[in-house]
Formats: C-alpha cells, sequence, structure tokens
C-alpha cells in the first residue's frame, strides 16, 4: 500500500543550527528511540557556510569541535582598550561544516532518523503536513527552523541573495496580525562580512581575540570589527554593523581593506575564504507556544538574543532543557524555550536606543566595559545575571537615551 503522506512521530522543517540540535538530543535519550524522525533540510551541509563563535565556561556542555579557543579578548575604542581576561569564560570557535559533520556522524548510527534534502513549500501546522519537493510527509510534532513569521530578514539583493528563510508561508494558519497590535516593534540587522586572512608570521597575537573594535568610522550606525586569530599568521576578520539596511556590497570589503591597512598596518595578504550573514536583531514576539502541531526553533522561534545576535550556546541550551524536560514528562512544553521577560524587556529597550540613535553603540558598548569586569557583561548577556547585577549593567551606559527608550518600549514591554 502507497501511504499519501508517509507518516512520523517528529519532523524537524529545516536541519541547520537548532534544527540539527535537536535532532542530537532526541537521538542520543532512550526516551525517544521508537520515535520515527525525519529531517527536511534544502542544504546538505557539505559547505562551511559560517562560523560560530561565542563564550562558555567549563561547566557548559559543548560540541567536541572546538576549532579555536581564547582566553583573551581585546576592546577598543577611540579613547580606550582594553585587553581582558573573560574568565571563567573562554571565547570558541566551531565551524559550521565540522558541527554539521559531527551531528550527521552521530544520526547515521540511528536508524529511527531519516534525512531528506529537499526544498519545503509550505506547512500545514493544523494537520501536521510538510510539503517539499519530494513530496509531502505528516507527522504528530513538527519543529520549524526554516519559516519566520513577518519578514524578520531582508528582501533578497545582490548582496544577500538568498534569505535562508522563507517569511510567512505557514499555511492553514491565521494571517499575521497587523504591526501595531505588537507595540513599537524594533527591526535591526546585524550584517557582517568576514575574511579569512593570511599574512606573514607574526602578525596576530593567537591568545587573544579583538571582541568589538569601535576604532572605525562610524558613520552615524553602530559598527566595528572583530578578529579572530588561528596562528600568528591567519586569521577570520569579520567586519560587523548594527543598524537598519544592508550596505552596498563594495562596502564591505571597503571596510575590511581598510581596517587591514589602517589598524593592522598589512598591505599584503590573501583571503582564502569568506562569510557574509544577517542576524535580525529585533524585539518582534515570536510565537513562543504550540501552533497546531507546530513548534518554532531557532531564529525562527526567536532562539536569537536580539540585543547581541548570538545564538549558538543558547540555542543548544535551550533545546537540551528543553527536551530534558519532554523526555521526563512525556509532553513537550514550548514555554522552556523562552527567554524571562526580563531579558527580553532589557533587549527592547537597549534596541530601541540603537534604532532611536544607532551611532551610539560604541559609546554604550565602551561604558559597559571600561566600567565593568568583562565576566559580568557576558553573564548578563547569557541572561544569568542576578537583579543586582542587572542593576549594576544598567546603570553603566548613558541614562538619557535608555530612559526615552524605556518609555518608548512601555507598550511592547507588556506584550513581550
Ligand atoms: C554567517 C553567519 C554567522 C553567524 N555567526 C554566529 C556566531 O558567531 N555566533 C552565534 O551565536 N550566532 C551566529 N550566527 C547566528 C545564528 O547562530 C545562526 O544564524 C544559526 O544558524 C541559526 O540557527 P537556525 O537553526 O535558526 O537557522 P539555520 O542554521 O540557518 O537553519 C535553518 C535551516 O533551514 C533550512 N531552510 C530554510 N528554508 C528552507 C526551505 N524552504 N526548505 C528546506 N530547508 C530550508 C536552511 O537550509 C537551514 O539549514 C551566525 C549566522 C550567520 C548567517
Amino acid at each position: 500500500m502507497i501511504l499519501e503522506h508517509p507518516k512520523y512521530d517528529i519532523i524537524l522543517a529545516g536541519a541547520g543550527l537548532s534544527g540539527l540540535s535537536l535532532a542530537f538530543e532526541l537521538a542520543r535519550r532512550p526516551g525517544f528511540r521508537q520515535k520515527k524522525i525525519l529531517l527536511l533540510d534544502r542544504d546538505r551541509k557539505q559547505k562551511n557556510d559560517r562560523t560560530w563563535c561565542f563564550w562558555a565556561t567549563e561547566d557548559d556542555h559543548l560540541p567536541p569541535v572546538l576549532f579555536r579557543s581564547w582566553e583573551y579578548c581585546r576592546f577598543y575604542a577611540p579613547d580606550f582598550e582594553k585587553n581582558m581576561r573573560i574568565a571563567p569564560f573562554r571565547y570558541h570557535m566551531v565551524r559550521g561544516i565540522d558541527f554539521y559533520n559531527w551531528v550527521f556522524g552521530e544520526l547515521d548510527q540511528c536508524p529511527n532518523v531519516t534525512r531528506i534534502s529537499t526544498t519545503i513549500s509550505g506547512i500545514d501546522a493544523h494537520q501536521g503536513l510538510v510539503f517539499t519537493d519530494a513530496g509531502s510527509f505528516s507527522a504528530d510534532l513538527i519543529f520549524n527552523s526554516a519559516f519566520t513569521h513577518t519578514p524578520i530578514m531582508p528582501r533578497p539583493t545582490p548582496v544577500y541573495p538568498q534569505s535562508p528563510f522563507s517569511d510567512d508561508r505557514l499555511m492553514g494558519r491565521k494571517k499575521i496580525r497587523g504591526e501595531m497590535e505588537y507595540g513599537p516593534l524594533v527591526r535591526l540587522l546585524q550584517h557582517f562580512k568576514g575574511w579569512v586572512v593570511k599574512t606573514n608570521p607574526g602578525t596576530f597575537d593567537p591568545a587573544a581575540m579583538t571582541f568589538m573594535d569601535f576604532r572605525i568610522p562610524q558613520q552615524g550606525e553602530t559598527r566595528f570589527v572583530y578578529v579572530l586569530p588561528f596562528s600568528d599568521s591567519e586569521a577570520l576578520v569579520e567586519f560587523t554593523v548594527f543598524s537598519p539596511t544592508l550596505l552596498p556590497l563594495e562596502a564591505y570589503d571597503t571596510a575590511l581593506r581598510n581596517y587591514l591597512s589602517d589598524f593592522m598596518g598589512l598591505t599584503t595578504y590573501t583571503v582564502q575564504e569568506e562569510e557574509f550573514g544577517v542576524i535580525p536583531m529585533t524585539n518582534f514576539p515570536f510565537p513562543s507556544g504550540q501552533e497546531g502541531r507546530v513548534i518554532n526553533i531557532g531564529t525562527a522561534g526567536g532562539f536569537v538574543k536580539a540585543s547581541s545576535g548570538y545564538a549558538f550556546k543558547r540555542t543548544l541550551q535551550k533545546i537540551e532543557r528543553f527536551v530534558d524536560a519532554w523526555e521526563k514528562s512525556g509532553l513537550p512544553d514550548p514555554s522552556r524555550l523562552v527567554s524571562p521577560w526580563s531579558f527580553r524587556a532589557f533587549d527592547s529597550i537597549f534596541l530601541q536606543v540603537l534604532q532611536s540613535h544607532n551611532e551610539l553603540g560604541a559609546e554604550i558598548f565602551t561604558s559597559l566595559f571600561k566600567k565593568l569586569p568583562p565576566a559580568l557583561v557576558l553573564r548578563f548577556l547569557d541572561e544569568q545575571s542576578t537583579f543586582a547585577e542587572n542593576l549594576r549593567l544598567v546603570s553603566a551606559p548613558p541614562a538619557g537615551p535608555f530612559l526615552r527608550a524605556f518609555v518608548q518600549q512601555m507598550p511592547m514591554l507588556f506584550r513581550l
């Protein structure tokens, strides 16, 4: 008998960072060995399409594929610089390809997990159907990281030819509500281009990475460069902007070239690899519950830290906690994937400041790293700081713009 829609217990629609993290967590737990799991993604993940950086302590559970780690981070502003030991954290880098290969290696040993490379054209949340080029599939539960509500990413351009997400395409759900219903949404983008640069030995200090270098021209925006040295002759140098819109393609290359010559004195080097990325920085209230048979995860589920764009460690941690609870209770509880309200409120206010005064980013980050221990700032960004520590943090940057942003964001804060 040919089934019209092959049936699975769980479908992961999108098998990037969040989909693969979830697949890995499910596959390694005895409680889910009987579940038929299907992974769908249009990309076979055979290229190093991104590098993930994050800070972590020894107690954090990390994948065994760290590419490089640093104990020291440098921070630069026009009138300030600091070389910071970030203990108990270390700053780590994972190459996308290493992560994908590691998870695929684990999943290959699980007969209950099937992977299909195909483009998903839509999801019927109520029927539990996923429509793809390879036919449609049904499941009791679908974890979506391929489609987003509302356009949170820019439209494709020559700079940004293919957005990683398709917008608002979940079928069988109500039309997305008007933006005014949500309150004052902030939609900034973190856009960046990185070069892996190879040059003369002795150029880079492999013991320290540059977390943020704000000495570059800000052009009325929040712009910085970070440098991740792999050795004394090789580094990933990344030019990053927090702003509402992308730049023309050549502007990223010009900024990288200028940084290498003006701040590193480099004119002779080869560019071995490039990466380009766009991450949403928004207070859009991502759907946090289960809609029909769909639970949104990853960027589509609001996993990206809105004020920093970091998502890697958060994704692993959220998924691990969620699956722990699911295994114990027998029921998936998507509320476990949501960050505490207070931190979403801080993010919202910070984003409002950056939207109203995009030029203030350098001053705000400088005030944080000037006045506070780096580990405290990192713990705050990890949403692990205490109430008293949060008070110290919010009193570090200039008060005026934050008070105005608080008032502007009031209607939004109650909807987060
Ligand atoms: C270049 C780059 C660098 C980044 N660096 C960092 C970093 O250093 N640190 C950090 O914390 N975060 C970083 N991020 C942010 C974040 O960690 C990543 O974006 C992360 O991959 C998000 O996980 P995700 O599962 O939501 O999305 P993804 O990993 O992008 O997974 C979504 C998957 O859905 C698939 N998909 C989409 N549409 C369809 C469709 N129609 N049919 C089939 N499949 C589809 C895609 O192929 C993709 O595999 C970076 C992002 C980018 C783009």
